[in-house]
C-alpha cells in the first residue's frame, strides 16, 4: 500500500476541522494512512459535532420471512434454492406467524420490526401486502421497516399486472410499511457486481428504489457490504455515490437516508468462504471513513451482529453514534457457533454505551427519542429456531 503524503493528510485534517467536504482521493488517503489514531480522532470530532456523546439504540426485532431465493449471490450464506419438495433447512413463514412474532415483539417493548427475506419464486405480491396489514392489525404502534431495494424490484416483477417501483412502494405504504432498510447495496461497482453477485440488480435499480421512496416521503437507510472482492478505492466511490444521492434527496425530496451502515462480509458458509473477510482494523477504518466522507448522512451505525458487540462499542469513539437494537432473531449471517437467536438485552446495550463514555439514548426507527415511564419488560422467550412453520401448516 502506498502511503499518502504528509501534506495530503495535513490538508485532510484541516478540512475535517473546518467542516469541509472530503474528495475521493482524500478518502482513499485515509485508508492508506498508517496513522489510525488521527483517523479515529477526526471521525470522533465529526461525531461529537453532530451528536455530542449521545449514542443511540432501539428495541426492535428482526423477522426473516423466507430463506428461499431465486438468486445465488456468492457472498450470501442465507439463501436456499427453491424446490417444490422442500429443502431441509429452508422455510417460509405464514403471514399469521409473522404477525404473531410482531405482536410478541411489541409486548416486549419493541418499537420496530425489521423484515427482510430472499426473493421467493412463488409467493405473490399480495403476500407482502397482507404481511404489512396483518402486522398493523396485531401491533398497530409497531413501525414496519422492511424489504431491501432488491426485494422491491422483485415485487415489481411478480405483481400481476407488473407494477412500477412507485406503485409498489405506495401500495406497501398504504398497507402499513413505514420505511426501507438499506440492504442490497453491496458495492456500487460493475466489476465487483459481476464478480460477486452478477445476477442481482445493480446500483441503478437500488438508487431508483431509494430515490422513489424519498420522493414519496418514505425514509430509508443505506449500507455497504465490504471486505470481499472490492478494493479500498471501490469502497470510497460507493460512499461518494451515497453522498451524491443524499445531496439530491436533501435538496428537493420529502425524505432521505437516516443512517449509513457499513456491513463487514462474513465468509462462513458462503461461496466466498475461502476469503479471510475484513480484519478488526479494516472494520474500524471503514466506520470512521464513512463518518468522514458522508458529511450529509446524520447517523453512522455499527450493526453489532456483524461488527461484534466489542468492536461496535469501541467504534463509538471512531465516528459511530448508533449500535442498532435488541434484534433477538437474525438468520442472514451466522458466525461459527452462533444460531439464529442473537439477542442483545437493553441492559447490556446501555452498559456497552455507558462504558464507552456515551449517554445511551433509546430511539425509534426515525430517530425520535423514546421516553418510557417504566423500563421495557425482560426479554421474552426466544423465537422458534430450527424447524420453522411453513406456509399453510
Ligand atoms: S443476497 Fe439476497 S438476493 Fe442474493 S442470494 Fe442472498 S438472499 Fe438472495
Amino acid at each position: 500500500m502506498i502511503q499518502p503524503s504528509t501534506a495530503l493528510l495535513t490538508d485532510v485534517e484541516r478540512k475535517v476541522r473546518n467542516g469541509e467536504r472530503l474528495t475521493l482521493d482524500e478518502g482513499l488517503a485515509l485508508y492508506e494512512s498508517p496513522d489510525i489514531h488521527l483517523l479515529g480522532e477526526l471521525a470522533n470530532t465529526v461525531r461529537e459535532r453532530l451528536h455530542g456523546r449521545r449514542a443511540y439504540y432501539n428495541i426492535n426485532r428482526h423477522i426473516n420471512y423466507t430463506n428461499y431465493c431465486v438468486l445465488r449471490c456468492k457472498f450470501c450464506s442465507f439463501y436456499r434454492p427453491w424446490s417444490k419438495d422442500g429443502v431441509p433447512d429452508a422455510y417460509e413463514l405464514s403471514v399469521e406467524e409473522i404477525a404473531a412474532r410482531a405482536r410478541q415483539a411489541a409486548d416486549a417493548g419493541a418499537t420496530e420490526v425489521h423484515i427482510v427475506g430472499g426473493l421467493h419464486p412463488r409467493l405473490p405480491f399480495d403476500y407482502y401486502l397482507d404481511m404489512c396489514r396483518t402486522i398493523k392489525t396485531a401491533a398497530p404502534d409497531l413501525h414496519i421497516k422492511a424489504f431491501t431495494a432488491i426485494e422491491i424490484i422483485h415485487f415489481t416483477r411478480i405483481a400481476s399486472p407488473r407494477m412500477t417501483v412507485r406503485e409498489v412502494l405506495e401500495a406497501l405504504r398504504d398497507a402499513g410499511l413505514g420505511s426501507l432498510p438499506g440492504g442490497g447495496a453491496e458495492i456500487f461497482d460493475e466489476r465487483v457486481h459481476d464478480e460477486a453477485y452478477k445476477n442481482k440488480v445493480g446500483e441503478v435499480e437500488w438508487f431508483e428504489v431509494h430515490r422513489t421512496a424519498h420522493e414519496i416521503g418514505m425514509f430509508s437507510n443505506a449500507t455497504m457490504l465490504y471486505g470481499h472482492v472490492e478494493t479500498a478505492a471501490e469502497r470510497i466511490r460507493h460512499l461518494v455515490k451515497i453522498r451524491e444521492h443524499q445531496d439530491a434527496s436533501l435538496a428537493d425530496r420529502a425524505a432521505h437516508f437516516n443512517a449509513f451502515i457499513p456491513l463487514p462480509f462474513i465468509p462462513e458458509h458462503s461461496a466466498l468462504a475461502d476469503l479471510p473477510g475484513p480484519t478488526g482494523l479494516t472494520n474500524l477504518k471503514t466506520l470512521a471513513i464513512s463518518r468522514l466522507m458522508l458529511d450529509n448522512v446524520p447517523h453512522i451505525k455499527a450493526f453489532w451482529i456483524m461488527q461484534t458487540p466489542k468492536l461496535a462499542q469501541v467504534s463509538l469513539d471512531w465516528g459511530v453514534d448508533d449500535l442498532d437494537g435488541t434484534v433477538v432473531y437474525y438468520d442472514i449471517t451466522k458466525r461459527e457457533g452462533s444460531g439464529t437467536h442473537q439477542e442483545m438485552t437493553v441492559d447490556r446495550i446501555r452498559r456497552l454505551i455507558s462504558e464507552a463514555g456515551c449517554a445511551p439514548i433509546e430511539r425509534d426507527t426515525l430517530y425520535n427519542e423514546v421516553h418510557r415511564a417504566t423500563p421495557p419488560p425482560p426479554p421474552a422467550a426466544p423465537p422458534v429456531s430450527g424447524a420453522l412453520p411453513i406456509l399453510g401448516q
